[in-house]
């Protein structure tokens, strides 16, 4: 009987990395990782800074294998970008969960699209089948525990939650990445994704001012488009106004929110 394939869903965060170390030091059993990259121009810069500097070399070190993945459309065999999909000439869909004027976000394709189905591809690629199911680790920890169970499973994969097992809090992840000598990843996610708080957004439009101009440009795009179809405007923000009134230049400190930037449920993103 050929052996299942256990693996773990990295996107380059703290829960994920703190995975890859308990995977390195043998404490959980996953081998390999697979991370679904959504776009160089468009996951976080600083995200695929630190797995190009950190997680791989520390990945190869450790015998753990760290594969990276990209949608490719199955007809053309092109590689297509989160960024490239939503504002290509005729894209007419919202992939991305936009907040309408309410505050509210829409529903979205890109998790399943450029995360889910990529990660599941490659597992059946390397073998799973629904007779064979490739194990799947989700890098939720107890403070998101609310974002496990989530996931329709493929009948190729079976999901767990090893952090969840050792009962690890956010904070315990980054200690365990500390203590691995690694610096702590920066928060994993879309620069541009609808459920960033909005600290997030002011301390990117303070801090990284060209993407914060590119969310911007998104933002005007997406409602270009609605403009075309007669469609109401739709947000990066819950303030229902333009990203950049809604976040003002200049302004250092704004009220803490409880929502999380990590709405982005089944972990599969902000892992
Ligand atoms: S981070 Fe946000 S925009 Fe990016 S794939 Fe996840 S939900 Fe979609």
């Amino acid at each position: 009987m050929t052996t299942a394939i256990r693996s773990f869903s990295f996107g380059g965060g703290v829960q994920s990395m703190s995975a890859l170390v308990l995977a390195a030091e043998r404490r959980i059993d996953f081998p390999l990782f697979v991370f679904s990259n959504v776009g160089d121009d468009s996951e976080n810069p600083g995200t695929l800074r630190y797995v190009e500097e950190y997680a791989k070399p520390y990945a190869a070190e450790h015998g753990i294998e760290l594969v990276e993945v990209h949608r490719v459309m199955q007809r053309t065999g092109e590689s297509r970008t989160l960024m490239q999909d939503l504002t290509r000439p005729g894209s007419k869909s919202l992939k991305i969960p936009v907040r309408m004027s309410n505050g509210a976000p829409g529903t979205r394709s890109c998790t399943a699209t450029y995360k889910i189905e990529q990660v599941g591809r490659e597992l059946k690629r390397r073998g799973a089948t629904p007779e064979n199911p490739a194990t799947i680790g989700i890098g939720i920890s107890v403070d998101e525990i609310h974002r496990a169970n989530n996931r329709i499973t493929e009948p190729h994969e079976r999901i767990v939650y090893p952090l969840l097992d050792l009962g690890l809090r956010r904070t315990d992840c980054a200690r365990v990445i500390r203590d691995a000598g690694l610096p702590v990843p920066p928060k994993s996610s879309c620069f541009f994704c609808p459920f960033h708080r909005p600290e997030t957004w002011h301390d990117q439009r303070r801090n990284e001012p060209e993407l914060f101009e590119k969310s911007c440009q998104l933002e005007e795009h997406l409602n270009q488009v609605r403009d075309e179809l007669g469609k109401d405007h739709v947000y990066l923000t819950r303030f229902g106004k333009p990203l950049r009134e809604a976040i003002p230049d200049g302004v250092d400190l704004l009220p803490m929110f409880d929502e999380a930037d990590g709405l982005c449920d089944s972990g599969w993103c902000m892992t």
